[in-house]
């Protein structure tokens, strides 16, 4: 059993809080907070609670060096102003200096510990290094659904040392929409997927193949599969070593779940020359162009899927939707989906770049849930346990 932060009595504890705060920050100053505001239900709850809050998480990678431009004082000056109080901050998330300062904390008041791949230990899960971090609290919890598929030391060693052990709110809504809604799906059930890298998502196809009802293919990873159907992709983005696997999904999903392919491709001669060439016919792309969006045919047999579906789930875009001209097929999937939304279907956004897009169209706010964890999400919803998530079973 995976306790939840909300059956803890917190009074006058010291909360040990692993959160993902690895932000984009651009001249010092965090650019998007998604990750930030995402924490603050199960930090607001420990205040409420009149906990004392230690905050620790890692920001990019500085593989074990003190790198100045990953530091986590940006993040402690945005979260300051979220929480419309000051915040203490340590320079070492494991000095004694900072141990002190955690040890003197009043309730309420929240201590931010500085990035934790500072130490090459955190990402080792080296013993010595989580018994540190653990000093810091006598409660843990987890809310960093992002490194969850991770075995590190603050996220899994350091679990070891707590009794009082449990997960925030949005590990415990990340499950709630990535594991609960998809395994009892209000149906139709449709997987949505697309992006270049058609290995990452072959273990969630062969998970969800019986499960879904339909499952859509665009994007880059589509060129493999039509290929292996015999199909001219021209320049088009293939797979070579994965052509026989994906014969091999194709049939085993032959009577369990529809798998759809785009009929018609945007395509360009390259992808340093991406002047559109015009759309071509999925099966004929001309031996020296490249499919780099769905065409508009594609389009609709998608959108009309989408809108007789129950619950949606969208992993990867469905064309290199950053360079304008080829960003159509991935609009259009993400305002059928917020459209949706709105009349009742449940509608999931699998992190990573689809999330990107979401935001960057605007539409975040208007789709069920969109999780905050890019390799994470894959992982679960690939049917895997994810380390740090399974550690906090008592
Ligand atoms: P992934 O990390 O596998 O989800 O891939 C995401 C990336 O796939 C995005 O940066 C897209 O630009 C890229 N992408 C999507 N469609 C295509 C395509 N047809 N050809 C090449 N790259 C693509």
């Amino acid at each position: 059993m995976i306790k939840s932060i909300k059956t803890f009595d917190l009074k006058e504890k010291r909360v040990l809080v692993r959160v993902d705060f690895n932000v984009p920050i651009e001249n010092d100053k965090v650019v998007d907070d998604f990750r930030i505001r995402a924490a603050l239900p199960t930090i607001q709850f420990c205040l409420n609670a009149g906990a004392n809050v230690i905050l620790m998480s890692h920001l990019g990678r500085p593989k074990g060096e003190i790198v100045p431009e990953m530091s986590l004082i940006p993040v402690g000056e945005s979260l300051a102003d979220l929480l419309e109080m000051p915040i203490k901050f340590s320079a070492d998330c494991v000095s004694e200096d900072a141990h002190d300062v955690s040890l003197g904390l009043y309730s309420g008041e929240v201590h931010l510990l500085e990035n934790l791949r500072f130490y090459v230990a955190e990402m080792q899960n080296d013993p010595d290094f989580s018994t540190k971090l653990a000093k810091h609290g006598q409660v843990y919890i987890n809310d960093a659904f992002g490194t969850a598929h991770r075995s590190h030391a603050s996220n899994v060693g350091v679990t070891r040392n707590f009794t009082h052990k449990g997960m925030g709110f949005l590990i415990e809504k990340e499950l709630q929409y990535l594991s609960s809604a998809v395994k009892n799906p209000r149906r139709p059930l449709t997987v949505i997927l697309g992006g270049a890298k058609i290995d990452t998502k072959l273990d969630l196809i062969h998970n969800f193949i019986g499960k879904a009802d339909h499952i859509l293919i665009g994007g880059g990873m589509a060129f493999t599969f039509l290929q292996a159907q015999g199909k001219d992709v021209g320049n088009s983005l293939v797979d070579p070593a994965r052509l026989n696997t994906a014969k091999k999904v194709m049939a085993r999903a032959r009577g369990k779940s529809k798998l759809v392919f785009p009929k018609d491709i945007v395509c360009a001669e390259s992808m340093k020359n991406r002047h559109s060439t015009g759309v071509y016919n999925a099966g004929k792309i001309p031996d020296k162009l490249m499919g780099l969006d769905i065409g508009p045919e594609s389009i609709n047999r998608f959108s009309q899927i989408i809108r007789e579906s129950g619950t949606i789930l969208w992993n990867g875009p469905m064309g290199v939707f950053e360079v304008n001209g080829f960003h159509k097929g991935t609009l259009a999937v993400a305002q059928d989906m917020a459209e949706v939304t709105g009349s009742g279907t449940t509608t999931i956004i699998g992190g990573g770049d689809s999330a990107a897009a979401v935001n960057k169209f605007g539409l975040m706010k208007k789709v069920t849930h969109v999780s905050t964890g890019g390799g994470a999400s894959l992982e679960l919803l690939s049917g895997n346990t994810l380390p740090a998530i399974y550690s906090l079973e008592i």
